[in-house]
């Protein structure tokens, strides 16, 4: 590009031609004449240097004049008139000298640019209704793409008369392929050869996809200068990319000299809002197709696309049911199997077959099976490493070597690859193969024949574009289509379900032979709790018997040592009691019924022989205590030990106060029992429901099992307790069931 500014480079060739500014040509076609305008002003600012031949002045006199003058009052008020409202411009039919024209007016940057075509032959009315009728009806009958791109060529082909139409399709890579094709006879056919996306470079095809309509009605036409070169009005070159005059690129012109091409029309498909291929017509000399044959093409091309677009989603659904009709038998054969390895590969329907590929594996649990054309095992699971560091659940490639060069050496087998994770473990996979393109290509006929190539130039051609196709296929495989991911997507659902269930299957497994552990624990700690009641009854009597029949004679440090050994004992029966009540509750079955809460308490305190034992309480019992349904000796117990707790971990000082009552919240009775106890602390109010554990000071005796005993009632019961205190404020339990 020459210095800042930005106008068309001095040589274009092969090496930069993805960076050639094709829009700031700076020259037009031979066809018609480009003026550009001020609108400031409506004066001529620039002109292409043609004008002589078409309106019979020179370009010079043309410049710094006014555009109504040259078009006319009526016209220039249109044009003016669409500017002023916005409405977009119409294109103008007129006559300049004797000449019949259309313009068309469009603006770039800050010109408003006119395209002078010559108007050539008008079609009747009746006529042009009777082709858009013909191309909508042709294109409507065909049901699938192969078929619809036949039927477009065709109709290009009769309707505009150029020597070749081809349909002309691009991959995910912008490499080209002619899908369809329709010539004279004498020409050699060019169906199913390749390009590679150099061929027609991204600006052309960004290009192609805003303007859709293309003509170059002489190959060999003479470029004519746009004059003054720059602007006058930003000082740069012309953008001409919306002029249909546009020059053509000489790279391109080159191109179709090889070819011997003389005129070109090419028309955009888009399908879904992305450039699907061209309908790429050749003509062996040179020729022009007017502004409303090209609205046709437009339309034909319009119509053709919207008809791909639904084909297509035909397709993507068909291909989906399908696929889920082989899945629902592939697992059908896999749940009466045990492992997902033995179930894929003993299914009758090998999963390969629910994507198109050479052949597949599965890695899972480091077990590795291969299905068809696959690596060997240990390059597949370096393979699986290698997926594994991959943090996406699906992962395909049609160029595998590209992200992981080892691949190089399968490229036969492996040049493509889907696969997805399964299940939560890093490793474990299912995988589809696909081969290398080359080794699965159909071949047009022998492309060494095609067309000559003029070995001097060194251009393209499409032999010669073939070939650097085909050199560019090294390690590539087809392409992974929508309706194959999306149905690999569904397979890792099943499959994941399936191991799910496994899992789940495993668990209950495990959850059983641990429930069987734990009863054969129970009865083991009940049996031996109460086998050492006896021998612990020898001991506390034999101690009692000392103590009374020969306390009086025994040297004090002796009688201490009896009263330890009693103490100590009596501990001893009570960790014995509370670990046979705990085996009895987490073993024993519910015996749920009905029963009177404050008769419950009532008894319960008889038990304690409350008024002999602890004259100074103050107790407060709520008299409409509600029923409880629940297994009454277990909930005995659950006030036992609550009530016991309150009386026992008082306050020195405080004058002791225990309040039992209920209230209902959340259609459940909950229970409370508040004392102005010792209190317990934040951080222990949830442990004080843990085995052992116990918190206050030494002289309050305890084995702390009491109140885990009273979790374990209350989970039994679907229900639950726990604690609100403050350390030297008293506490209140509360539980529900
Ligand atoms: P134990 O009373 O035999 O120690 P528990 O399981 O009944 O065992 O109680 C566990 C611990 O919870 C007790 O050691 C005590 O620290 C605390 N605790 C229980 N109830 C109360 C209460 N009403 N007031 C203060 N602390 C209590």
């Amino acid at each position: 590009m020459s210095s800042g500014q930005l106008s068309y480079p001095e040589r274009i060739d092969i090496r930069n031609c993805e960076k050639e500014p094709i829009h700031l040509i700076g020259k037009t076609q031979a066809h018609g004449v480009v003026l550009a305008v001020d609108p400031a002003t409506f004066k001529i600012t620039q002109a292409s240097e043609n004008t002589l031949k078409f309106f019979g002045i020179s370009h010079k006199n043309i410049l710094g004049d006014s555009l109504e003058n040259l078009i006319g009052k009526s016209a220039f008020a249109r044009i003016t008139s669409a500017i002023d409202q916005k409405t977009g411009f119409k294109d103008e039919k007129l006559k300049v000298g004797h000449k019949d024209f259309i313009i068309l007016p469009h603006f770039s940057e800050e010109h408003l640019i006119l395209d002078f075509e010559d108007l050539g032959e008008v079609w009747e009315p009746m006529y042009f209704q009777q082709q858009l009728t013909n191309i909508i009806n042709g294109l409507d009958a065909d049901e699938t793409v192969p078929d619809l791109c036949k039927t477009a060529a065709k109709l290009m082909k009769n309707t505009f008369g150029y020597d070749r139409v081809m349909v002309y399709r691009f991959d995910e890579e912008w490499n080209g392929e002619v899908v369809a094709e329709e010539k004279e006879e004498h020409l050699e056919s060019w169906l199913g050869l390749h390009y590679p996306a150099s061929d027609i470079p991204s600006q052309s095809r960004d290009l192609f996809l805003k303007h859709k309509v293309r003509i170059i009605s002489d190959v060999n036409y003479e470029p004519v200068p746009i004059s003054p070169e720059l602007s006058p009005i930003t000082n740069k070159a012309l953008d001409l990319s919306k002029s249909t005059l546009r020059g053509v690129s000489p790279i391109h012109i080159e191109y179709l000299q090889n070819m011997e091409v003389g005129a070109t029309l090419t028309a955009a498909i888009i399908v879904h809002g992305k450039l699907w291929g061209l309908i790429a017509c050749h003509h062996y000399s040179a020729k022009f197709i007017n502004y409303f044959q090209r609205e046709t093409c437009k339309f034909l091309a319009q119509v053709f696309s919207n008809n791909i677009a639904s084909i297509q989603t035909g397709i993507f659904n068909k291909k989906l049911n399908e696929n889920s009709e082989l899945r629902a038998r592939i697992l059908t054969d896999l749940k009466i199997e045990n492992t997902l390895v033995d179930g894929l590969e003993n299914a009758e329907i090998p999963f390969t077959s629910l994507i198109e590929s050479g052949g597949g594996a599965v890695v899972f649990d480091d077990k590795i099976k291969l299905f068809g054309n696959t690596p060997t095992e240990a390059e597949v699971l370096d393979l699986s490493n290698f997926l594994a560091e991959n943090e996406e659940v699906i992962f395909y490639t049609k160029n595998l070597k590209n992200s992981y060069p080892v691949a190089e050496n399968y490229k036969k087998s492996a040049s493509g690859i889907l696969s997805f994770k399964l299940g939560r473990a890093k490793n474990n996979f299912i995988i589809w193969f696909r081969p290398e393109v080359a080794e699965t290509v159909s071949w047009g006929g022998n492309p060494n024949k095609k067309v000559s190539y003029n070995e001097e130039k060194q251009r393209l051609s499409p032999r010669k574009s073939f070939k650097k196709w085909t050199e560019k296929l090294d390690g590539i495989s087809n392409s992974w289509q929508d309706y194959e991911i999306e149905t690999a997507k569904a397979f890792r659902e099943n499959l994941n379900q399936f191991i799910l269930k496994k899992q789940k299957e495993e668990i209950g497994r495990l959850n059983q032979n641990l429930q069987e552990a734990n009863k054969d624990l129970e009865l083991f700690s009940y049996g031996i709790s109460h086998d050492l009641r006896s021998p612990l009854r020898g001991i506390k009597g034999y101690a009692q018997i000392l103590k009374e029949d020969f306390g009086e004679e025994l040297p004090a440090e002796a009688s201490e040592t009896i009263e330890t050994i009693l103490r100590s004992s009596g501990r001893m029966e009570g960790i014995i009691d509370d670990t046979l009540s705990f085996s009895k509750i987490t073993g024993g079955k519910l015996q749920k019924k009905n029963f009177g809460t404050n008769k419950l308490l009532e008894e319960l305190l008889l038990s304690f022989n409350i008024k002999a034992n602890f004259p100074d309480f103050d107790i407060e019992i709520d008299e409409n205590l509600p029923n409880t349904y629940a297994d009454r000796r277990m909930i005995f117990q659950v006030w036992s030990n609550l009530i016991g707790n309150a009386l026992k971990y008082t306050q020195p000082g405080a004058y002791p106060r225990i309040e039992i009552g209920s209230f209902s919240e959340e259609n459940k009775n909950i229970f409370y029992i508040k004392d102005n106890g010792i209190g317990i602390a934040e951080n222990q109010k949830d442990k004080v429901f843990k085995m052992f554990s116990r918190f206050a000071k030494k002289d309050f005796k305890g084995t702390g099992i009491g109140l885990a005993i009273v979790a374990r009632i209350l989970e039994k019961h679907n229900g639950k307790i726990w604690v609100e205190s403050e350390p030297e404020n008293g506490s209140t339990f509360f539980f529900h069931l």
